[in-house]
């Protein structure tokens, strides 16, 4: 069963990780693909974010990393995948997460969208966080793997 997992990954934190990890275990591949949103203002590029995703995984088998713009369902598609894997944090996460499922699913009926709830001790962690946190010099080394450390040291001038 291929299976993608999508975001925007900017950047990658622990609660990313851990969930990889987990759909890993019942995919056969596990595709990470980072959303390329010219909307959305990101910290770090597609590439720097698909760099980041590729390190923190050499070891991991099962796992490609891409990038994809356009509709989620479609770059799905092509892939071949069945599956949608999305993380849930907070109850917060669940109307938003809801509808995109409902919505993905009205495009196309053959994929199914399946949430993993997040492991307790990454609850509270998320880009914005991490981000918010390392602007301000604030102690975020724990929340992200250590080359994403780096870079966000880089960019913030640390
Ligand atoms: P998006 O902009 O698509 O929400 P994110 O990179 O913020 O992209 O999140 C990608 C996915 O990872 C989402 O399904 C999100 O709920 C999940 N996720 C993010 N942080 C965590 C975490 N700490 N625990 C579990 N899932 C998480």
């Amino acid at each position: 069963m291929i299976a993608v997992y999508p975001g925007s990954f900017d950047p990658t934190t622990y609660g990313h990780v851990d969930i990889i990890k987990r759909a890993s275990k019942f995919s056969d591949t596990l595709i990470v693909a980072v959303l390329n949103n010219p909307n959305k203002k990101s910290l770090f590029t597609v590439d720097e974010r698909v760099r980041h995703l590729e390190s923190i995984t050499k070891d991991m088998s099962g796992i490609k990393i891409e990038s994809f713009s356009g509709l989620l369902v479609d770059f799905a598609k092509k892939c071949d995948a069945k599956l949608i894997i999305r993380g849930l944090r907070a109850l917060t996460d669940f109307e938003y997460e809801f509808q995109m499922a409902l919505t993905n699913r009205e495009l196309n009926h053959d994929i199914e969208t399946l949430f993993i709830p997040t492991s307790t001790q990454y609850l509270f962690i998320s880009s914005s966080v991490v981000k918010e946190i390392a602007k301000f010099n604030g102690d975020f080394y724990k929340m992200v793997p250590d080359i994403v450390t780096r870079d966000l040291k880089i960019k913030y001038n640390l």
